[in-house]
């Protein structure tokens, strides 16, 4: 599959609408984890509509999404990044290609595990520790966020433990 052919296997399997995107960068300004990603959503649109096959599917982001949507919900022409982002993951299984680093992937699963839910901040500094180079820029963001408001450093807690912890152990006797 070359670069036209990639950019149109990602419309299929995305939405039509991508092509739409006028790089505003709302989707990045409201992801979750773009301070941990090397190239912010809106940058792998970029790439998808250039027909950038191999920097997009080398992409950490990809496996940095942690499915929340804003970026979906806030896109000013109704395009689905998220949706995107599945089409990358899709065609990385499909070509064998995996996450270069599942850390991110491993703590997100025992914060899951351990609280039912996620913590922006310890989510963050567990993978500043494993990732000293991400560890700066992952900093400065988290001070700006906790500023603002924008996270808390009280994840809260969630209803149901029983029934998360009763998934975990069908998933790991599978
Ligand atoms: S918010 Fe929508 S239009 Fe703006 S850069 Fe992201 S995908 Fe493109
Ligand atoms: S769905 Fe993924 S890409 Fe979109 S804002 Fe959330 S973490 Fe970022």
């Amino acid at each position: 599959m070359g670069g036209e052919g990639f950019t149109e296997e990602v419309i299929r399997l995305a939405g039509e609408e991508i092509r739409t995107c006028i790089q505003c960068g709302t989707c990045s300004s409201s992801c979750s984890t773009a301070h941990l990603m090397d190239n912010s959503i809106r940058k792998l649109i970029r790439l998808v509509l250039e027909g950038r096959k191999r920097e997009a599917l080398a992409s950490d982001s990809i496996w940095l999404c942690t499915s929340c949507l804003l970026c979906t919900v806030r896109c000013p022409r109704g395009i689905r990044p998220k949706a995107v982002v599945s089409a990358l993951r899709q065609i990385c299984e499909r070509e064998g290609i995996r996450s270069k680093d599942a850390s991110f992937e491993r703590i997100f699963m025992d914060q899951i595990r351990s609280s039912g839910r996620i913590s922006e901040v310890l989510l963050s500094a567990a993978y500043a520790l494993r990732n000293p180079d991400a560890a700066v820029p992952i900093m400065e963001m988290g001070i700006e966020l906790l500023s603002r408001g924008k996270v808390s450093l009280d994840p809260g807690s969630v209803s149901g433990m029983d029934e998360i912890q009763r998934i975990f152990r069908e998933f790991e006797n599978e």
